[in-house]
């Protein structure tokens, strides 16, 4: 099976698992564009189930960029606390939304979403996907890890790995790479011990540097206990 193929069967199977997983991505925002630019920037280094609820925080006492560029930054500290770097992310956020309030709009282009301040390509990759529905693939450390992991790329960097992807994946499927390769760190693919026994894409992933002694162990004594 080429690589291309070996990566659509595994979003397909990913795409089935979606509806029950319990992963915390499922509660990051999706759709209306200046939620999910807040979302992608406070989810930097931060669980999400902790940037869910600051987004719900921030959101309930500013729900427009416009609003939010008006709020105090030790309110604004107070209400995403305790994301990671919450109070470099809060001065963050404030510029971003005064941003956004002037423009009266979140950007839908990679070049204008790159132009806004603190914004890498990898939130930028996200609104796309999410807010916008357009077939970008954002890279973070789950998504290099994993598609790594899983044989279907040789980077090092993430700009590698999203260039690749972008190659094996196609147009109608880039969009949700993240969030289901996302899923599956947060259940199976875990960095350290990868749930390996029970992958839902176990038979569609070569498993690069997993330690396969330790696979096969947990293999060996799950057929003695059975
Ligand atoms: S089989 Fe193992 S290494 Fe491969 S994706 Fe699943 S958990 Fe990760």
């Amino acid at each position: 099976m080429t690589e291309a193929r070996r990566a659509v069967a595994i979003a397909r199977i990913l795409d089935r698992e979606w509806a029950s997983s319990a992963a915390p991505i499922k509660l990051l925002p999706r759709r209306d564009p200046f939620t999910v630019l807040v979302g992608a920037v406070l989810s930097t280094r931060t669980q999400d189930a902790v940037t869910a609820a600051a987004v719900r925080r921030l959101m309930a006492s500013a729900p427009s960029s416009a609003r939010l560029s008006r709020m105090g930054l030790t309110r604004l500290r107070r209400l995403i606390y305790p994301v990671g770097f919450y109070r470099t992310k809060a001065r963050q956020l404030h510029l971003l939304a005064r941003q956004v309030a002037h423009l009266r709009y979140v950007p839908n282009t990679l070049e204008g979403l790159l132009e806004l301040p603190g914004v890498g390509r990898k939130v930028a990759n996200v609104v796309l996907a999410e807010a916008f529905g357009k077939p970008a693939v954002a890279v973070d450390t789950h998504v290099h890890r994993i598609s790594n992991r899983l044989g279907l790329v040789q980077t090092t960097r993430s700009e590698q790995t999203e260039a690749v992807l972008i190659r094996l994946i196609p147009k109608r499927l880039r969009g949700r790479w993240n969030r289901l390769i996302v899923s599956l760190g947060q259940t199976y693919c875990r960095p350290v011990r990868p749930r390996c026994r029970e992958c839902p894409v176990g038979s569609l992933c070569l498993k690069v540097g997993v330690d396969l002694r330790e696979y096969q162990s947990c293999q060996s004594s799950a057929r003695t206990t059975r």
